[in-house]
């Protein structure tokens, strides 16, 4: 969770990140790019989606 970069991201929501795993932001979400691709957490679970504030967790959104 420390290695989450939401916190950095021009479309944050303002809550507490980590979207991937907690799923969707309680926040409502403009969507202005989406830098899950450069977190290691990315990687290290083999995701492959983004934007998992507005759509949910990687459990629910990935194939
Ligand atoms: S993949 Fe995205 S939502 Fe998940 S921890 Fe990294 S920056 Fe946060
Ligand atoms: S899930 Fe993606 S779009 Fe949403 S705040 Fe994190 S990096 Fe940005």
């Amino acid at each position: 969770m420390q290695r989450c970069i939401c916190g950095t991201c021009p479309s944050f929501p303002g809550d507490d990140g980590f979207y991937c795993a907690r799923g969707k932001s309680q926040n409502e979400v403009v969507r202005r790019g989406c830098i899950c691709g450069d977190c290691e957490n990315y990687k290290e679970f083999g995701l492959s989606k983004g934007y998992y504030c507005a759509d949910g967790s990687a459990a629910e959104i990935e194939e």
